[in-house]
């Protein structure tokens, strides 16, 4: 019998508005995904193609100027986006955590690693000081900070790069949550911590089961860490499907450059594959196709006419008219 997903959206959409609600940014547009419990989700795209929102959607952290303007957010059974913003205070952290792009600005130069590390389980737990103190050495302890008794005590300032990075994903495990974001949790980090840090992570998703969204723009770490792939493009999901899939048959026209971009080994060429052109401006987005201007197999109707998702098997779907089974369009 299948089993519901952790977390399910559906065409969910969240915008900015202008003060004088004249111009309407929209970064997440009519986003359908769905993600099991221990199952790991990577999602790229250009900056600006709408990651970094989508996850801060799903959290509803989103800033005052943008609001959720429809869809459906279930996760485990619950909606997200029918709870309050005290009964919100309650999921983040504890059962739905997120590590923030940069490890400095998430943690407050002012407070103890050991205070920080063990605020969620005071929080959410109503653990002592002292009884969370003591769960922040054992953290320390289980993402490979080596003395955590000593580094507890002390501040953020006096951690290196790579040590920071562990303790906000330490911070983002302490209430053992079932869904964990991490948004480009590596970019601070060298190629050796890294790979320990990958480890790491999924060391942990394995220990404690958890489900992992990560938002990356590195297709290594998406080969290397995920089952399911996302690709986002001007806000929307243009393709997603099973990691193997993607990579060994992308169908989206943007998904095969995003590829064909990548260096390799064996690589012959001269120069990298570029993709021509800059994503679109999302408060003033063409009709149709939103990779239209920049896609070489683009259509009279991709200018016009938005594809739909269609789904091309075995999880695989895609947005673009190339694999609609009504293509019609003549080439431009
Ligand atoms: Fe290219 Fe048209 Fe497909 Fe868009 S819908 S990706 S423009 S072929």
């Amino acid at each position: 019998m299948p089993t519901e997903p952790l977390l399910s959206l559906e065409n969910l959409s969240a915008h900015y508005v202008s003060q004088q609600g004249t111009r309407v940014v929209r970064p997440v547009d009519d986003v359908t995904l769905s993600l099991g419990a221990g199952e790991t989700l990577g999602i790229v795209g250009e900056s600006g193609s709408g990651k970094s929102t989508l996850a801060l959607t799903i959290m509803r952290l989103l800033p005052p100027a943008a609001r959720i303007v429809s869809g459906r957010m279930m996760f485990d059974g619950e909606n997200l986006l029918e709870k309050s913003d005290a009964e919100m205070r309650r999921v983040r952290g504890k059962r739905i955590a997120m590590i923030l792009q940069d490890p400095m600005a998430s943690l407050n130069p002012l407070f103890s690693i050991g205070n920080q590390v063990g605020e969620p389980i005071r929080v959410h737990e109503g653990a002592s000081f002292a009884k969370a103190w003591q769960r922040a050495i054992g953290l320390l302890k289980s993402v490979r900070i080596a003395s955590p008794a000593t580094r507890v005590t002390q501040f953020p300032h006096e951690m290196s790069g790579g040590m920071r990075q562990r303790i906000v994903g330490a911070i983002g495990i302490s209430c053992e949550p079932r869904l964990l974001i991490a948004d480009e949790p590596t970019t601070s980090l060298d190629l050796t911590i890294q790979a320990q840090y990958l480890a790491l992570l999924r060391d942990l998703q394995r220990e404690h089961g958890l489900a992992l969204i990560f938002i990356t723009h590195n297709l290594g770490i998406v080969a290397k860490m995920c089952d399911q792939l996302a690709v986002m493009y001007a806000g929307r999901m243009v393709e997603k499907g099973p990691v193997s899939r993607v990579f060994s048959a992308p169908a989206h026209p943007y998904t095969k450059a995003l590829l064909g971009s990548i260096p390799r080994m064996t690589d012959s060429r001269a120069r990298l594959t570029a993709i021509d052109g800059q994503p679109p401006d999302l408060s003033a987005m063409p009709p149709g196709c939103a990779f239209a201007p920049r896609c070489p197999a683009a259509m009279a109707r991709c200018a016009v006419e938005a594809p739909p998702q269609t789904d091309i098997g075995t999880g695989h779907s895609v947005r673009c008219w190339l694999a609609a089974p009504t293509t019609a369009g003549a080439a431009a």
